[in-house]
């Protein structure tokens, strides 16, 4: 995974104070540099250097130090240098000396920054001069990231629990509220909150539960346009956290609309076939409630975030701690049923119901689609392969009606579940090995 950073501060093009010479890109004005030098040098990191950026050095294992090569070394060069060096000493750096396309002076440039103390890559991001090093240099002694066996029952492992959504929705109030202490600083000043911070907690059922509070998310249209690199962090933080998180806690604020932004989220947990609890906090400020309000509400949150009508949904007050605990008893309900076996017995008699009650439509050409057996392949996501005559002849129509079917006869609540549909030649139906050239289809809802 690939972090690009803000990495330096930031004044807007008319203010055009250079920071020792740096390149200056965006921002938000005068105001918003002091703030920021005055938080870098609150968390003790060199002035030109983001809290963001910080906390991406923190989660990386290689950092890729990029400094200007035609400028030359600069004391903000030489302070990065130095606080790398003495804070992640235990980090590979590769320091790519950019903008060295010169045939003939590039090399002079690159060597002169042998003074930093790190042995420098000339690189031009323009030309691609040297990039195919860097790659190489970067890759080298990165491990592959272990795909987790998700079929391999490990009762050490600790359930993740993450809570995401936009800035100021009260995901760090949750947090506080679950773990019950105050683990995150809670501001009414929006993304005052935006590192994501583990904590773990143990659930009624004695499990321990790990916790992602990310950082809110602002409107990627926003960050297209300008916004700090440090929303863009956002986001992709948010993303990484969804990836770690086994049950994701989606949290809306119940007077603000469901935005694009949300449906994009519940999207991703739906690729990333991560369970999901709808969480609608500040239940609290919606005026005149009766017994309809949450048989509304709930219209109008099926009707936003289509893709997760499997998802249950939990009213919380965070603010007095009401119902917050509801969160964690619905996301050890949905860990449990994303981590649930079917016997095949069980699997295969819902199914060929299915099959009876509404069989796949014929092709023109009188063709019919048959099933000969279904089989759970994977838990976490539970994932169904049907071994079938041909693939094609089952329209995505007719894989919804399935899935609708297996969720109404065996559940699955809070989790997406994954089907497979794979052609198997008559010949080799009875065998459950089966030719990679064999077509697979999948239908992830
Ligand atoms: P985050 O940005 O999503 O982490 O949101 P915060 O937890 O920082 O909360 C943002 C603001 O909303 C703070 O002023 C909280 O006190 C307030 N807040 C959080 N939860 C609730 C709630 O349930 N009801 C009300 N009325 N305010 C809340």
């Amino acid at each position: 995974m690939l972090v690009d950073t803000g990495g330096l501060l930031s004044v807007p093009k008319s203010g055009n104070v250079g920071v020792d010479g740096i390149a200056i890109t965006r921002g938000g004005g005068q105001d918003a540099l002091s703030a920021a030098v005055k938080e870098a040098h609150m968390a003790g990191l060199p002035a030109m250097i983001e809290r963001q950026a910080a906390v991406a050095i923190e989660d990386a294992k290689t950092v890729i130090f990029v400094v200007d090569g035609q400028a030359g070394v600069t004391s903000a060069d030489k302070d990065i240098a130095n606080w790398l060096r003495k804070n992640h000493s235990n980090k590979k750096i590769i320091l790519a000396v950019n903008k060295c396309e010169s045939p003939t002076k590039g090399f002079q440039q690159a060597i002169e920054f042998w003074s930093l103390g790190f042995e420098p890559m000339g690189v031009s991001a323009i030309s691609g001069t040297g990039t195919g090093d860097l790659l190489d240099a970067v890759c080298l002694g990165l491990e592959s990231s272990k795909v987790e066996d998700v079929s391999s029952e490990d009762d050490t492992r600790v359930p993740s629990i993450a809570i995401i959504g936009k800035p100021n929705v009260g995901k760090s109030s949750i947090l506080n509220a679950l773990v019950g202490e105050e683990r995150s600083i809670v501001s009414p000043v929006s993304g005052t909150t935006r590192d994501a911070i583990d904590s773990e907690v143990t659930g009624p059922d004695g499990q321990v539960y790990r916790l992602i509070d990310t950082a809110g998310i602002r409107r990627r249209t926003a960050v297209a346009a300008g916004g700090s690199k440090t929303e863009e962090l956002s986001v992709n933080r948010a993303f990484r956290a969804i990836r770690r998180a086994d049950v994701v806690a989606l949290v809306i604020d119940a007077m603000a609309c469901i935005t694009e932004q949300d449906w994009k989220l519940s999207e991703r947990i739906v690729k990333e076939g991560k369970g999901c609890v709808i969480v609608v906090n500040k239940w609290d400020t919606v005026p005149d409630k009766d017994h309809k309000s949450t048989v509304h509400y709930e219209q109008d949150v099926r009707e936003k975030l289509r893709g997760l009508e499997w998802a249950p949904i939990v009213y919380t007050s965070a603010i007095d701690g009401k119902r917050v605990t509801k969160i964690l008893d619905a996301a050890i309900e949905v860990e449990k049923e994303r981590s649930r076996r079917l016997t095949t017995a069980i699997l295969n008699q819902v199914v060929h119901e299915a099959m009876a009650l509404n069989p796949p439509p014929r092709t023109r050409g009188g063709k019919k689609g048959r099933l000969y057996y279904c089989t759970q392949a994977a838990v976490r996501p539970p994932t169904f392969v049907f071994f079938v005559n041909e693939a094609q002849l089952f329209p995505d129509v007719y894989r919804r009606y399935m899935e609708k079917q297996l969720r109404s006869n065996v559940g699955y609540r809070g989790t997406p579940i994954r089907l497979l549909w794979r052609s198997k030649k008559k010949s080799d139906k009875d065998s459950k090995e089966s030719s990679s050239k064999e077509a697979l289809a999948e239908t992830s809802v």
